[in-house]
């Protein structure tokens, strides 16, 4: 690894020159702010000066959302207060209205250009426009023109965003610009739209994380100090690295050079550098740190390159580390009861933190509805929603929100006539949760008789209470990192075996399949890192490390043989790609059975269909296994290469089309002949169409989180499934091709008021 790595940056020139002119003029606007008599117009003619540039004007935000020109240097000085433009009105409008900078050669042939006669611009080539941002509110718009037609230099653009972020806090501190306190979008209403990942709708105040926070001071006469306030926090930030690297893997197994091969792109020289360039130029250490950080994540939206990404972030993840070092982030709260939180990513194990912080909901910037985040928020029956970037920048906190994850949008603060409709919604869906509530103690049957077993997909003890709640008929998949997962850590083979003990207790008999720990990936135990695979759902994961590592899967296995005190224990693995596999993991089993007692009344080994290639080795995978279950998820994704967690391949492939249902009938015959039972365990199973074409293809068990239960039997209870089978099969044909035939199923059952 280069040191001084970073992705998308090519080496900058030296700029003697600039630079100085850059310093200087940081340092006379910090003069000026020192003296207090930093006036918009003294500004605005810095800025000019400096910079330098032919004019410079400042657009502040007023109350009824429009910009007015406030200060001018180079234009006609009589226009100021005069000139008022509507958000999205013109070049200058449509930078508010976006939040994106404009660097344009020559504005006035832009079809975005509106002539204002008053202003004195004919002369004017080129401009940069520059929102003034601060924690997602517009608060103006600064603008630097030359007479000369050609696009501002990269240098330049930074200085203008540089002297925007300082204004941002001048005119947020300023009463004497007599700016409203709030900008454009404190006031108005912002929809994003997205994908659901668990259904629902909430209410309640806005918690962005993640956003940068406001900054005490952005400008120092002593950059030496500066620096080795930097040097400090880079230590801090360096030793809780170190930490990290210490406590990486279960059992203590860092995979050092993998970890340090992060450590050298987060600390590489480049982008450091970089931040001690902007303090040598008078800015404060965390207003350097923060600056960097806005130009890497305009950086990452242009970059599509996964793996660029992925190196992108881990820079970001220790400028995270740096600003908590320096002071200025702010560490999560205590509580966030009734809150809607907005980020940009978000692992399973921080999910549950905020979920014991109290959220209402989550919005989250990159996930997708097969991720780990996405299936533990279904479990927790919190509503989650996927949204397009730039909610998490433009929420302020304690503005109201209403997450409708059924929608699939996000409103911030929404209008009172939009809170009275969704507040009708949100008593509808009580009615219809109470209606559901008749399938409670009926059997899943469909309407001509048969009769199907629906069971839960559990991870932690609070859920274990659906059983009763939905009348499952048992535990289909019991997750078992999920609680590693939750505590930080895999507990000791006691500790294990009263967890275990304890699923069964409160399944009173009803079979429950336990799934070896499926860490890795996503899946990460808090103080873990990525490994830095390029791919890491196909990467060293799951049962591939508790083959190689066995000390970890055999203590897990003799915890279950000590929980199962003598009852019928049933144990599955994940992530088996050949039958070898699945052959070593049940010996690893059969050897810890041999030793704990009281044997169990019945052992069976299972696996998990997640991989493909197991799909080619069935006569020998069912001559050994005692069960399997499929685990559309991961097969889906390994089956289409798809991402999981990729939010736009979200809807691309479906479970509802030829392939994947000419599969499962396939699996299910196999199973049928080898007389092995089979269930569906992935999110899939709990869709109640994929559900429904699941038992039209003749699966009988499916496994579902515990929301899912009761839709799912309402939808088999209203359907005649001898009806069903013939419209299915012409719709396969039909979409032979590959694609989704969810539309027209869809259509076909709402024709005949099934509830889908
Ligand atoms: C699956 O892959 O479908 C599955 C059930 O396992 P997980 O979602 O935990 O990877
Ligand atoms: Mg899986």
């Amino acid at each position: 690894m280069p040191k001084d790595f970073e992705p998308g940056v090519k080496p900058r020139p030296k700029r003697a020159t600039r630079m100085s002119d850059t310093r200087r003029l940081f340092a006379r606007l910090r003069e000026a702010l020192a003296s207090g008599a930093a006036s918009l117009p003294d500004i605005a003619s810095l800025v000019a000066k400096e910079l330098p540039a032919d004019a410079c004007a400042i657009y502040v935000t007023r109350a009824g959302e429009f910009l007015e020109l406030a200060a001018t240097y180079g234009y006609n000085i009589s226009a100021v207060g005069r000139v008022k433009l509507r958000l999205g009105e013109g070049i200058i409008g449509a930078v508010a209205a976006s939040g994106d900078a404009l660097n344009l050669p020559d504005a006035q042939n832009h079809p975005r250009f509106a002539y204002r006669t008053e202003m004195g611009e004919e002369r004017f080539a080129a401009l940069l426009a520059m929102p003034v941002k601060r924690a997602g509110r517009i608060l103006g718009v600064v603008a630097v023109q030359n007479e000369q037609p050609r696009m501002f230099s990269q240098m330049e653009v930074e200085s203008v965003a540089t002297v925007a972020m300082l204004l941002a806090e001048i005119l947020s501190r300023a009463g004497a610009t007599n700016l409203p306190e709030e900008g454009f979008s404190n006031s108005l209403p912002r929809r994003y739209a997205g994908h659901v990942l668990s259904a629902g709708i909430a209410r309640g105040p806005i918690l962005p994380y993640g956003a940068a926070g406001p900054i005490a001071q952005l400008l120092t006469d002593d950059p030496a100090g500066e620096l080795k306030r930097l040097d400090r926090a880079v230590d801090m930030a360096n030793a809780t690295l170190d930490g990290l690297i210490a406590a990486s893997l279960p059992g203590g197994n860092a995979p050092r050079d993998v970890l340090d091969a992060y450590r050298m792109v987060a600390q590489s020289a480049g982008w450091l550098g970089r931040v001690k360039e902007a303090i040598n130029d008078g800015l404060t250490a965390e207003t350097a740190v923060d600056k960097i950080a806005r130009e890497l994540r305009e950086r990452m939206r242009r970059i599509a390159d996964p793996y660029l990404r992925e190196r992108l972030a881990d820079i970001e993840d220790m400028i995270g580390r740096l600003m908590v070092a320096l002071g200025g982030a702010k560490p999560k709260p205590e509580r966030a009861d009734g809150a809607i939180l907005l980020v940009r990513r978000l692992g399973p194990a921080d999910l549950l933190d905020w979920h014991s912080r109290g959220i209402a909901g989550v919005a989250i910037e990159e996930a997708s509805p097969s991720g780990h985040a996405a299936i533990l928020a279904r479990a927790l029956d919190l509503p989650a929603l996927q949204v397009d970037r730039g909610a998490v920048e433009a929420g302020n906190e304690g503005d109201e929100a209403l997450l409708d994850a059924e929608g699939a949008t996000l409103i911030l603060r929404p209008e009172p006539d939009v809170v009275q409709v969704y507040n009708r919604a949100l008593e509808a869906r009580s009615v219809r949760a109470a209606a559901l509530q008749a399938y409670r103690d009926k059997p899943a049957i469909t309407k001509d008789g048969f009769c199907l077993k629906l069971m839960l997909n559990v991870g932690l003890a609070m859920e274990l209470d659906q059983l009763e709640r939905t009348g499952a008929d048992g535990i289909g998949l019991y997750r078992t990192e999920i609680a590693a997962l939750a505590s930080g850590g895999i507990p000791d083979v006691a500790g294990q075996a009263a967890e275990y003990g304890r699923v069964m207790d409160r399944a009173k008999g009803l079979p429950v399949q336990f799934r070896t720990l499926d860490l890795g990936a996503d899946k990460l135990l808090p103080g873990e890192s990525s490994q830095g695979e390029e791919n890491p759902a196909m990467g060293w994961r799951s049962l591939r490390v508790g083959l190689d590592r066995p000390a970890i899967l055999r203590r897990q296995l003799r915890a279950l043989l000590l929980g199962a005190q003598g009852r019928p224990l049933s144990i599955m693995f994940p992530m088996v790609a050949t039958v070898e596999e699945f052959r070593a993991a049940r010996d690893l089993l059969e050897a810890e059975a041999a030793r704990v007692r009281p044997a169990p009344s019945s052992l069976l080994a299972g696996t998990m269909i997640e991989v493909p290639s197991l799909l080619f080795q069935l006569p020998g995978l069912l001559a050994e296994a005692d069960f399997v279950s499929v685990g559309t998820n991961d097969l889906m994704q390994f089956l289409f290469a798809a991402d999981r967690g990729t939010p736009e391949l979200a809807n691309r492939y479906d479970t509802l089309s030829a392939p994947v249902l000419e599969l499962m009938e396939r699996l299910v015959v196999a199973c049928e002949e080898a007389q092995v039972p089979l269930s569906v365990c992935g999110e899939a199973a709990g869709r109640p169409l994929d559900a429904l074409a699941f038992a039209a293809v003749g699966v009988t068990t499916l496994s579902m989180s515990g929301n899912a239960i009761l839709p799912v039997k309402a939808l088999l209870a209203e359907t005649d499934l001898s009806t069903f089978r013939p419209i299915l099969r012409d719709l396969r044909r039909s979409g032979a091709a590959g694609g989704s035939i969810r539309e027209p199923l869809t259509g076909w059952a709402r024709e005949h008021n099934l509830p889908v």
